[in-house]
């Protein structure tokens, strides 16, 4: 369980309320009106953005004071963040140990990350020798290789274009699946959080509410979420 007890995060004079449970495992959209906090949320629980009050915790254990290296949480950056200089296999490994000081096992299990997500033979290639498709699934392979229980994605793959995006999304979810992380996904995207999610985080009016089931949410919309859907 994720936990989230009278966390409250600031951003300048922006104030952002959150208090709410996520069970381990579960595949959670973040929703929301522009600037309502949906980054600040996740970067929070990242550790990219730091608690004023309140206690954040994974499975019991208090993590608000840790840094993002150290708590459960991998997260993929919209731009997949790989380093210009290194080959595709050399940036999935960074996900083992940032040294890359990796034992022939290590080596192993990155290759075998590389042929799940379908680079098993662009290992060699620098990222500027990849789509960028392609580099999307470098980063994934790079967080599968981190192993951590909890998957953060701000606004993912939103450069990919829509075919792209929904195949990557699909591989998300298996990856998720197949893993049991918990997945916690900011999204614009009725459709993406709907297909992918079981439940809805709503971020509105400075707080971050409880999940409710993706179904149910967009059956009954609160006002905030109406709004901001145009419906
Ligand atoms: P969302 O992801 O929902 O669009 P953000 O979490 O990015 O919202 O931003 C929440 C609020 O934080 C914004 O409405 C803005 O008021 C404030 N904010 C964001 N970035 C900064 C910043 N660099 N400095 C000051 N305030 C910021």
């Amino acid at each position: 369980m994720l936990r989230l007890d009278g966390v409250t995060f600031e951003n300048g004079a922006f104030r952002l309320d959150c208090d709410l449970s996520i069970p381990a495992g579960r595949r959670i959209a973040v929703m929301g009106p522009s600037g309502a906090g949906k980054s600040t949320l996740v970067n929070g629980v990242a550790g990219f953005h730091e608690a004023v009050a309140g206690r954040i915790s994974w499975q019991g254990t208090d993590i608000t004071a840790d840094p993002p290296g150290r708590r459960p949480v991998a997260m993929l950056f919209q731009d997949a963040n790989l380093f210009p200089h290194l080959t595709v296999r050399q940036n999935a490994g960074l996900g083992v140990r940032p040294d890359l000081k990796l034992s022939q096992a290590d080596w192993s299990r990155v290759d075998a990350a590389l042929a799940r997500v379908g680079l098993a033979d662009l290992g060699a290639r620098r990222p500027a020798e990849l789509s960028g498709g392609q580099q999307s699934r470098a980063a994934l392979a790079r967080v599968l290789m981190q192993a951590r229980p909890v998957l953060v994605l701000d606004e993912p793959f939103s450069a990919l274009g829509p075919a792209l995006k929904a195949e990557m999304l699909e591989l998300v979810q298996t990856l998720v699946s197949e893993t049991g992380a918990t997945l916690l996904m900011v999204t614009h995207d009725p459709a993406d959080a709907r297909h992918i999610a079981e439940a809805v985080v709503l971020v509105a009016e400075g707080h971050a509410h409880a999940p409710v089931a993706t179904a149910e949410i967009f059956e009954h919309p609160p006002e905030a979420l109406r709004a901001y859907l145009g419906s």
